[in-house]
């Protein structure tokens, strides 16, 4: 079940980070360093205001660009918010969606983690769900019950063929712009239960195809040993995704 035929998928996690300007420069200089890796899908999750200045510089490029959110309504009186509509007309084609920051800071639930990524399939989005345990939860031994129930919450009312275009994030809560990575067993372990819960719900081909992120801490050291496990997939990167050198070394990795 845990084939490594799959294609990786590194994808930054900018957060709150980058002016228009700063953006610019920066995905300028990545695509020099990155742009005769073809062993993986590149991607920079950006914050919206920088979407015109990164697709404008990428335009062409094997680099693709997402956003960090959605809303789940195609259009209305919901100040700040932006539809998943307007993300596909600027030229973003992935989209973050339940990031534990989202869920601590933003009042993000598991229903409205649905109602997003509902959202961003429908428009054709490929939709990058994050689930993972808080520190208190692994230390009481339900990682696996509470990652597997914020998993099929996530994907009420999604079928096979839309699976297609999900990749799942784990991301243990603790590991996150902590320093403190998983160990590769623990995150490939949570991993191969999300497949399992995937492959219960879809059957084995889906669950053989799913791609699944390591993310929490994921850097130029530690990325070849995660993304050697048979059931990680690639990463979603945060701090180490503002820099150009260390992304790229992530990037090397998954080769
Ligand atoms: C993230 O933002 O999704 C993340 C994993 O951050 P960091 O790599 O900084 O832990």
């Amino acid at each position: 079940m845990s084939s490594k035929k799959r294609r990786p998928v590194i994808a930054g996690n900018w957060k709150m980070n980058m002016t228009p300007s700063e953006a610019k420069a920066f995905v300028s200089e990545l695509y020099e360093k990155v742009k005769g890796k073809r062993g993986c899908d590149i991607v920079v999750c950006v914050p919206a205001i920088d979407i015109p200045a990164v697709t404008k510089v990428l335009s062409g490029t094997s680099i693709k660009v997402g956003a960090q959110n959605v809303h789940f309504k195609a259009s209305g009186a919901y100040t700040g918010e932006i539809s998943a509509n307007m993300l596909v007309d600027a030229g973003v084609k992935y989209v973050v969606i339940g990031h534990s920051e989202r869920r601590q800071y933003f009042g993000e639930t598991d229903e409205t983690v649905n109602l997003r990524t509902k959202a961003a399939l429908d428009a054709g989005l490929c939709a990058i769900v994050c689930i993972g345990e808080t520190l208190d939860e692994r230390e009481k031994g339900i990682t696996s019950e509470v990652v597997s129930r914020q998993l099929k919450l996530a994907l009420i009312d999604i079928d096979a063929e839309q699976m297609k275009n999900v990749i799942i994030a784990y991301e243990p809560v603790w590991a996150i712009g902590t320093g403190k990575t998983a160990t590769s067993e623990q995150a490939n372990e949570v991993c191969a239960i999300i497949r399992k819960v995937i492959g219960e719900k879809y059957g084995k081909a889906v669950a053989k195809a799913a791609i699944i992120q390591y993310g929490g801490s994921m850097n130029a050291a530690n990325a070849a040993e995660l993304l050697a496990m048979p059931d990680i997939d690639g990463g979603l990167i945060g701090g180490a995704s503002l820099k150009a050198d260390a992304f790229s070394v992530i990037v090397d990795a998954a080769q």
